[in-house]
């Protein structure tokens, strides 16, 4: 199964990636996660993309782009895949197009006013990438990570205005996809109105949707 995750900025695409990747046993391919670690281990092309994703814009399609055809040519890759933001523009849509199929689309449908509180009090775990909520998935030690023990902390573009601008971003660049896929009959709608809505129960929304595209083939 070859699944697209698509969202705005904290509709919870990595959250439900993370945990499909283990009930589906394909590997969870986050865009996001790729530029924090160049970034993090300070390559060549971390020192390009890190003031671009500070400051919530995109990165330029040509990298992003260049990153994921080398992340999918991996064995894990082959026999499916989730991708979490990615692709983000539609010239990124029409890169992956040349390189791999697509059986599906989750479009997570989710109110501004979410997304905000969501965000600014999302933690994440320096060493296992593992996502944490203030308000709605708390850690069982405060600022510890429950999975590896590792540091949770506050992302660089989490912070309030910078949350703006991605919001901003997602209108103008990514949110025309959702047409894109459409019309080519991929996209199926997911939504989440309420802030305490438990994360399984979106991946049981989702297993479902795939389980039906499974027994149409
Ligand atoms: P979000 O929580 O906003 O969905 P991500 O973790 O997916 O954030 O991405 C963080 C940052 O990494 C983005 O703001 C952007 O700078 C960069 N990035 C990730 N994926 C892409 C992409 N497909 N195209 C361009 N930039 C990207
Ligand atoms: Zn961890």
């Amino acid at each position: 199964m070859r699944i697209v995750m698509l969202g705005p900025p904290g509709s919870g695409k990595g959250t439900y990636a993370s945990r499909l990747t283990s009930i589906l046993g394909i590997p969870h391919i986050s865009t996001g996660d790729m530029v924090r670690e160049e970034i993090r281990a300070q390559t060549e092309i971390g020192r390009k993309i890190k003031e671009y994703s500070d400051r919530g814009e995109l990165v330029p399609d040509k990298i992003i782009i260049d990153l994921l055809v080398e992340r999918l040519k991996k064995p894990d890759a082959q026999r499916g895949f989730i991708l979490d933001g990615f692709p983000r523009t539609i010239r990124q849509a029409e890169a992956l197009e040349r390189i791999s199929e697509i059986d599906v689309v989750i479009n997570l449908n989710v109110p501004d006013e979410i997304i905000i509180q969501r965000l600014s009090n999302r933690l994440v775990c320096r060493k296992c990438g593992a996502i944490y909520n203030r308000l709605t998935l708390k850690p069982k030690v405060d600022e510890v990570c429950d999975l590896c023990g590792g540091e949770l902390y506050q992302r660089e573009d989490d912070k309030p205005e910078v949350i703006r601008e991605r919001l901003n971003v997602y209108r103008r660049s990514t949110e025309p996809l959702i047409d894109y896929y459409r019309r080519k009959g991929l996209i199926k709608d997911v939504h989440c109105n309420d802030l305490m809505t438990p994360p399984d129960v979106i991946v049981n929304k989702i297993i479902e949707i795939i389980g039906g595209l499974k027994k149409e083939k």
